[in-house]
């Protein structure tokens, strides 16, 4: 894997519980790129890794759930915070975690709280759901970010997904096999490479409203699969079976409310009224065939 691979999720060749001697073979490996900070991340895509090594005063390590504290504040090489922390850069891409539901790598250097950390070098410690962000008053009396960290039971994806900028790559191919996890997870599997490609073609519009829903950690969408995952279902975690939806109308189309017709037609499946037409974008074609499941099986029959 190349330094620089950009991989939510497990880096191949790296399972959790690898480790490392320093910081040097940790980047190497291409499970944290940056020599120093400890959160890599890009804005507006959110963050893969982060190192807890007792750099912030404010973290918390319970083990399986970690409080987070944002980057900055600090003079350089101290621990203690000597400004307010910003909702901007690092801290803002990780944000973006909790709004598509990505998780982060999280490895544990020797500086971190003994009771869960490594002795010497760093290891691996696997992934971790960004379950909600926040701002506080840290101990040192300024504001920081707080993360809340849930350690994932089992990894959701046997290898990492490699997430591609705003409209850069193809559509990525997903899978006819997802497997069902826990319910806690099934959602964060659900928020993959396809949904999240998908989100980004629409630039996280609605395809039923065209709403996008601004928040301060950008904007947020949902990706609902057409045909449903899974079970006796069994739907494909492909971009024919997603589409881009606002919480509302992914409710209303989940429970039978909503269906589309062939000609892309959104009607309202309580009255039959027609409501308008499926937005489109221009690389992403929905299959006919898992609509017509979705009126068959999952909108309210007539
Ligand atoms: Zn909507």
């Amino acid at each position: 894997v190349a330094k620089s691979a950009w991989i939510f999720g497990d880096v191949p060749g790296n399972p959790e519980g690898t480790t490392y001697p320093d910081r040097r073979a940790l980047s190497a490996a291409g499970v944290h790129a940056p020599p120093e900070g400890g959160i890599w991340g890009r804005q507006a895509q959110g963050v893969v890794s982060i190192v807890l090594n007792g750099g912030y005063e404010d973290d918390e390590d319970h083990g399986s759930e970690i409080v987070y504290t944002g980057h900055g504040g600090q003079a350089r090489g101290g621990t203690h915070q000597i400004t307010d922390q910003e909702l901007a850069l690092n801290n803002l891409a990780l944000a973006r975690n909790v709004a598509d539901g990505l998780l982060v790598r999280v490895i544990r250097g020797p500086r971190g709280d003994p009771a869960y950390s490594p002795k010497v070098g760093f290891r691996y410690d696997g992934l971790f759901h960004v379950g909600r962000y926040w701002h506080a008053v840290g101990k040192s009396g300024f504001r920081v970010y707080r993360y809340e960290l849930t350690k994932v039971a089992t990894s959701p994806v046997a290898a990492g997904i490699e997430i591609h900028g705003h409209l850069a790559g193809p559509p990525p191919k997903g899978s006819a096999a997802t497997r069902r996890v826990a319910t806690t997870t099934q959602r964060v599997v659900r928020n993959t490479a396809v949904t999240q490609w998908v989100k980004e073609e629409h630039r996280y519009a609605c395809q039923i409203c065209g709403i996008v829903l601004a928040t301060p950690a950008g904007p947020y969408a949902e990706g609902a699969h057409v045909r449903p995952l899974g079970g006796e279902h069994r739907g494909a975690d492909e971009p024919g079976n997603v589409l881009c939806l606002c919480p509302n109308h992914h409710t209303l189309f989940d429970l039978g409310a909503i269906s589309v017709g062939d000609d892309l037609t959104v009607v309202d499946a309580m009255s039959g009224a027609p409501i308008g037409p499926l937005l489109a974008a221009r690389r992403h074609e929905v299959d006919p065939a898992h609509l017509r499941y979705h009126r068959e099986h999952i909108a309210k029959a007539n």
